[in-house]
């Protein structure tokens, strides 16, 4: 095995590894969707009240985040 084979053979590795991870990243991103990140707070993480989903439905804050919002805007 010459030089050129051996660098060929270790480009077309490191883009299988390469390749693998980012299906991965994509297999985890989607993973987390299902799991329901649209009801937790983008702020503290916790579940965002049903019944507050219910309400807003496009809310992302939890209660008690959404009201320190409304309290700390000028
Ligand atoms: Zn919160």
């Amino acid at each position: 095995v010459d030089d050129i084979d051996r660098a060929q053979e270790l480009e077309q590795l490191q883009r299988g590894i390469a390749l693998d991870a980012a299906r991965a990243r994509i297999t985890a991103s989607f993973a987390s969707r299902d799991a329901g990140v649209d009801e937790t707070c983008i702020d503290c993480g916790n579940a965002i009240e049903p019944e507050r989903m219910k309400a807003l439905r496009s809310t992302s804050r939890c209660f008690e985040c959404a009201r320190a919002l409304e309290l700390h805007r000028p």
